[in-house]
């Protein structure tokens, strides 16, 4: 196996990958780096997601990259901002070392004047949605006029986005003799079509079955009543007390519901999804990055492209329709080398699609039982024991304390300290999975009425069981989260112009304070719901009732239930 040297990659770059730990080429890299250094021609690359594309396209890019040379050489078009972000991101990295390198992102839902500044100072590579990118090309901002290599990376799924004609009318603005790469999981008509009508006699690169990424996954799913999903889905959570996953959803509104649950039933969750204004997408990404999130529930769209590291599990929350999305969700873990485990929670009709989807995988899709109440507590059990013998003490911190405690607990003998300790720490899951039903039965009349009532236990916080370190540093934000959020009603709807960054906006303003955390916002024709955090809930009231919002009064309550207080639904708080 060729190294990265061999392929040909500079040593300024090589210091760059180095140091992000890159130490053999993938086999994607392996096959398109010296294609793309020795040879002049277009290429397709067929690859799943996880197989190092970025890098595959961007060392040599970076390496034939003329930095004495102002002008913009390269296009880089990715579906999603998150993509844009991340690929600058990388090709900064990989070129650390080379002096002068100039990438910049230019991306839809951020200042566009900004952007416009970034590109002024020059800049040798753009990587860009193509709505963002198509708009600067037409203000004369982004000057690719004159780039010798455009790449498309992710083309099914910009196309799937509905980017159709922003690509056409981009590819027709750039210079005909340029040379184009193309990369994608799938290969749909429309992305062929691209490939034929813009690229010329492109080389073909699949690279299938060595894909490390999906050889990583072991794919496997709990059939369940469609009503059951939920229960199933905390139940996936309980089991894996250390689960750092991705829980997908079918729609929006779906993806809301669903992480609202997790965070109200005391999970360490959150949404992604379109109706998020950027800065609260851009929240979210930072948290789960770091992994102060444990769970985070997300449209495909939201989701596409996003690089994690070590993610455990990817869950679909119900089969997509769309088979390649479920070949794009489960790509998303099993990264560089990991292993990782895509869950399907499947209804008994959804069932007879597993055949289909296992031949197209290549691959089986195992059968499991939902794990059953004693299964999960001796899991949660023994995870806690583990953590016990592992914990750190800190000798001279609890010394002074340790002859009081001592002195205390004196007349218990040992195994009964251990018992009041697993105790304290367990009656909760024993408390709510006694008597749990079994999900796995196909005539279960009852719901599991005791399943979902655990309610909110906000102290059970799954910071506290999955990870300490995470958990606490997720301590400021729970704080505010304690409780979760809270739906208000605000009179003002689409006809009036709310979107979600008028609406932070508006909060942000009257309120004065910026520290109110707003979750879903959903703008309906004539009103909007929106959930703020449960402590800001009445400040966020008062401060906006009364006001005025394009000339319409505003009222502003609580939406539905709320606990210890009584409905009011849609009436004038007095
Ligand atoms: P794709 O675009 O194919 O989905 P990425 O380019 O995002 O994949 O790469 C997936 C992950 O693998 C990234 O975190 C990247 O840093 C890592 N990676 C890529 N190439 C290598 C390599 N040669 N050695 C180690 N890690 C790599
Ligand atoms: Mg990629």
């Amino acid at each position: 196996m060729p190294n990265f040297e061999e392929l040909g990659i500079s040593s300024e770059v090589l210091k760059g990958i180095g140091e992000l730990g890159f130490q053999t080429p993938t086999p994607v890299q392996e096959e398109i780096i010296p294609l793309f250094l020795e040879t002049e021609n277009d290429i397709v690359g067929l690859a799943q997601t996880g197989t190092g594309k970025t890098a595959a396209f961007g060392l040599p890019l970076i390496d034939q990259c003329d930095t004495d040379d102002d002008s913009t050489q390269a296009l880089i078009l990715s579906p999603t901002r998150e993509l844009c972000v991340q690929i600058a991101k990388d090709l900064e990295n990989y070129g650390k070392y080379v002096k002068n390198l100039r990438v910049t992102a230019v991306y839809g839902g951020a200042s566009i004047e900004n952007q416009i500044r970034d590109l002024k100072k020059g800049t040798h590579i753009i990587v860009g949605t193509p709505g963002r990118t198509l708009d600067l090309i037409k203000r004369k901002r982004a000057k690719v006029g004159g780039i010798t290599t455009l790449i498309l990376d992710e083309a099914d799924e910009m196309l799937h986005m509905g980017f159709r004609d922003e690509l056409d009318a981009i590819l027709e603005n750039t210079p005909k003799d340029k040379r184009t790469l193309l990369f994608s999981a799938t290969m749909p008509k429309d992305v062929a079509r691209i490939a034929d009508t813009y690229m010329f006699d492109p080389l073909r690169v699949t690279i299938g079955k060595q894909n490390s990424g999906a050889e990583n996954v072991k794919h496997l799913y709990y059939q369940v009543h469609a009503k059951d999903r939920y229960l199933a889905l905390k139940r996936i959570a309980d089991v894996n007390p250390d689960i750092y996953g991705l829980v997908f959803c079918r729609t929006r509104a779906e993806t809301k519901d669903t992480a609202d649950k997790l965070i109200k039933d005391g999970y360490n969750a959150d949404a992604l999804h379109g109706d998020l204004s950027q800065s609260q997408r851009d929240h979210v990404m930072k948290r789960f990055r770091e992994g102060t999130l444990q769970m985070l529930v997300a449209t495909d769209v939201a989701a596409r492209g996003i690089d994690v590291q070590n993610i455990s599990h990817v869950i679909n929350y119900n089969l997509p329709d769309d088979i390649e999305d479920y070949i794009h969700r489960s790509g998303r873990t099993g990264r560089a080398d990991k292993h990782g485990i895509s869950i399907s929670i499947v209804n008994f009709r959804e069932r007879s699609r597993i055949p289909h989807l296992e031949k197209i995988l290549g691959k089986k899709i195992e059968k499991k039982k939902v794990p059953n109440g004693p299964e999960i507590c001796s899991k949660q059990l023994f995870n806690m024991i583990d953590k016990m013998e592992h914990v750190t003490v800190d000798e001279t911190q609890i010394e002074p304390f340790m002859e009081t405690v001592m002195k205390k607990l004196d007349w218990l003998d040992k195994e009964e300290v251990i018992k009041r300790f697993v105790s304290l720490e367990f009656n909760r899951f024993l408390e709510y999975y006694k008597d749990a039903p079994d999900l796995n039965k196909e005539d279960r009349r009852d719901s599991g009425r005791k399943d979902r009532d655990r309610g909110r236990d906000g102290d059970r916080g799954r910071g506290r069981d999955g990870n300490r370190e995470r958990g606490k540093r997720e301590q400021n934000r729970s704080q505010d989260r304690k409780g979760g959020y809270i739906k208000l009603f605000i009179n003002v709807g689409r006809i009036d112009g709310v979107n979600p960054p008028r609406l932070i906006g508006m909060i942000n303003d009257k309120t004065r304070d910026r520290d109110i955390s707003i979750g879903s916002i959903d703008i309906a024709e004539k009103h909007t719901i929106f959930q703020v955090s449960e402590q800001f809930a009445d400040k966020v009231i008062k401060a906006l009732s009364d006001t005025q919002f394009k000339g319409r009064h505003v009222r502003v309550d609580y939406s539905g239930e709320v606990p210890g207080k009584k409905k009011k639904k849609g009436k004038k708080k007095k």
